[in-house]
């Protein structure tokens, strides 16, 4: 696509933003990576540079493998969530629910940046959950997760729960594990409900999140894709935009 084509497509897709009255997004992690998180799939993503790092965050392996927790803790420890800050993509997104045209931000991110920049968390959908927790695979108890990191930097490599022994994990939802039933059921009726579905920095390869563009489009919604890389939605897209989001979103929104 030329510059033109690029100014051409920005400008219509406003036109559809301003005709819209309850858009619906859906972010992935390549709305944070301009705040320093990498992303999976993009190609400077962590499972693009080293594949085998995927195997590692199934529920199945992080259960058997005290290893793997050991592994899981030092991660946690130096994630770049912890000194990530929201950019000017995610405050796009907070003026457009101020303007009250936004139903429902839904997200795939676990980073909790969309809240830190003052996304209200009535709207903030977490497909898949958050880091900023842990909870016992066992008897569920949450809490916040600097309180068992400060146990991992105090020698603990794989600390159980302090309730009853099970095994502690990020509120994150990893392969193999179901999503939250009700967060799911939430942002499936605001996809069937809304008038323009917005996908942004994501690849729409997992599912069921992916499937909620879907969803909108069935139930007539319109479609604006915004990533960097082709996604399989792009050919439902009414408009697709490739630059980047700190740049793109602002500039759309
Ligand atoms: P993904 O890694 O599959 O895809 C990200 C997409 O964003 C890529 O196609 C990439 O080209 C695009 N992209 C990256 N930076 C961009 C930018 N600045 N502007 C425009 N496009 C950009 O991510 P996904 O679809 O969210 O799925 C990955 C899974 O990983 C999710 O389930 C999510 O839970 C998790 N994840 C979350 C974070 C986070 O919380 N920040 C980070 C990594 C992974």
């Amino acid at each position: 696509m030329t510059d033109v084509d690029e100014t051409a497509a920005l400008e219509r897709a406003r036109e559809l933003v301003a005709d819209s009255e309850r858009i619906v997004a859906l972010t992935g992690a390549g709305i944070s990576t301009e705040s320093g998180i990498p992303d999976f799939r993009g190609p400077q993503g962590v499972w693009t540079r080293n594949p085998a790092a995927q195997a590692l965050v199934t529920i199945q392996s992080y259960v058997a493998s005290a290893e793997v927790r050991q592994q899981a803790w030092q991660e946690r420890l130096n994630h770049p969530a912890w000194s990530a800050r929201p950019n000017a993509a995610h405050r796009a997104l907070v003026d457009l629910e101020r303007r009250g045209k936004l139903a429902a931000l839904i997200t795939q991110n676990i980073d909790e940046l969309h809240q830190q920049a003052g996304s209200s968390p009535d709207i903030v959908l977490e497909l898949h959950g958050t880091i900023h927790q842990t909870v016992c695979l066992q008897c569920s108890d949450r809490r916040p997760m600097r309180e068992t990191l400060d146990r991992v930097e105090a020698g603990e490599a794989d600390p159980p729960c302090r309730l009853c022994g099970g095994i502690l994990k990020s509120a994150t939802i990893s392969f193999g594990q179901a999503l939250d039933a009700s967060v799911l059921a939430r942002a499936q009726a605001a996809a069937e409900s809304c008038d323009l579905m917005l996908a942004a920095g994501t690849s729409l390869s997992v599912h069921p999140a992916a499937g909620l563009v879907g969803l909108a489009a069935d139930a007539g919604a319109t479609v604006i894709v915004c990533n960097a890389e082709p996604t399989p939605y792009d050919r439902i897209a009414a408009e697709v935009l490739r630059g980047p989001l700190g740049t793109v979103l602002p500039s759309l929104l």
